[in-house]
């Protein structure tokens, strides 16, 4: 299939690896954070991490949407579906994550609540137009890839009058939850998160483009590699990373030419910019308090805003305390350092939200990489 092969083609694959082999000094360990939870499932599902030599190490960051919305935010949505009596919409993998006491959006579907799984924002709005006696509500998550989809709806169902849908806003921000973390005590001054460089979002830069990372770059002096989701993006992601480091540079390269630019989809981001404004603060799992990390609807917009039309009341929201999430969204532990990793927890039985995306790092070595143990350079040649 043309481009997609290419970026899977194996001889390359050998190639780039025995690069990557020759350039990564033996002297040095080298640990590359990748923000994106598609680039932790592309190293898994083609075998990258077996094809780094030993000294190279992957961290795995927040980068998945589903993973990274806290409980109590889970918790509200519920809440709209059940007490509210809403026709919730949302994207599949919300259904599963499961909230306070292990109540997930499914759970109040088979209870009865009228919980909708959609595939884009216009199906939650063709809802609404088919359901005019009904309150619509979608529950809005993820990065800035998916913000400008949330912020056409609020823009149509306001050109075409409708009263009777609103957003339910959980959108959050790829470059304060970057800084949040190399501000960490746990990177900056205990050591125990490691990191030389980021795998920068490639999605999310398709948006918001490579410019907004130069801070990092220039700021913590980590160089960043804005890299795409085929197997052989990440692996020349790698090497130019490497390069980097041993050239002690610290700059914002892009390896994914091909979708991102610089200053990013402009249109997209002035219309994100005309529906959202920034939060103060928002709670992220593992991260806790991150400010201006999220957005929030314009007043301008208030009519669509689901956390001002609905009284959400204040809920004491409970993770699963055995559940690691937290520990390796901020990349402190792997899914396998989790005790309840395979045994009570599987794809089919979720405990935390790390289990049921598609883009979750326990997913991801659950699916991939449950019998596996990382192999040196030379068993692929
Ligand atoms: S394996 Fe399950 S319980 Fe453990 S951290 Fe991952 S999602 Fe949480």
């Amino acid at each position: 299939m043309k481009y997609v092969d290419e970026y899977r083609d194996q001889e390359l694959a050998k190639t780039i690896a025995g690069a990557i082999a020759t350039e990564a000094d033996s002297e040095k360990s080298y640990h590359f954070m990748e923000f994106c939870g598609g680039h932790t499932h592309a190293m898994f599902r083609y075998g990258v991490q077996d094809l780094m030599p030993q000294n190279v190490h992957f961290v795995h960051g927040p980068g998945c949407p589903v993973c990274v919305l806290p409980i109590c935010r889970l918790d509200d949505a519920v809440e709209l579906a059940e007490r509210h009596g809403v026709i919730l919409c949302t994207y599949g993998d919300m259904m599963r994550v499961p909230g306070t006491k292990h109540r997930s959006l499914m759970r109040a579907k088979a209870d009865g609540a009228d919980v909708r799984m959609v595939y884009s924002t216009l199906d939650a709005l063709k809802i609404a137009r088919e359901n005019p006696e009904r309150q619509v509500v979608f529950f809005a998550i993820g990065f800035e890839t998916t913000t400008p989809p949330t912020a056409v709806a609020i823009k149509r169902a306001e050109a075409e009058g409708f009263k009777n849908f609103s957003v339910f806003c959980n959108h959050v921000l790829t470059p304060a939850a970057i800084s949040h973390i190399l501000e960490s005590p746990e990177v900056r001054e205990l050591g125990i998160v490691k990191i030389d460089g980021f795998l920068g979002p490639s999605h999310v830069s398709s948006v918001i483009g490579s410019q907004p990372f130069e801070f990092f770059a220039e700021e913590f002096q980590k160089p960043v590699v804005i890299a795409g989701f085929e197997p052989l993006d990440v692996m020349q992601s790698v090497l130019m990373l490497i390069r980097q480091v041993n050239e002690d540079r610290h700059e914002v390269e892009n390896e994914y030419t091909r979708v991102v630019t610089e200053e990013g989809n402009l249109k997209a981001q002035a219309l994100v910019s005309a529906v959202f404004e920034l939060r103060k603060t928002f709670d992220w799992r593992g991260l806790g308090t991150v400010p201006y990390s999220a957005l929030r609807i314009r007043d301008a917009y208030a009519d669509f805003d689901a956390e001002k039309r609905f009284e959400l009341s204040v809920k004491a929201s409970r993770e699963v305390t055995s559940c690691e999430c937290p520990s390796i969204l901020r990349g402190v532990k792997k899914p396998t350092d989790c005790k309840l990793f395979g045994t009570v927890c599987t794809p089919q039985n979720p405990i935390g939200s790390c289990m049921v995306s598609s883009e979750g790092a326990c997913a991801a070595y659950w699916t991939y990489g449950r019998f596996r143990e990382p192999k040196p350079l030379e068993a692929a040649k």
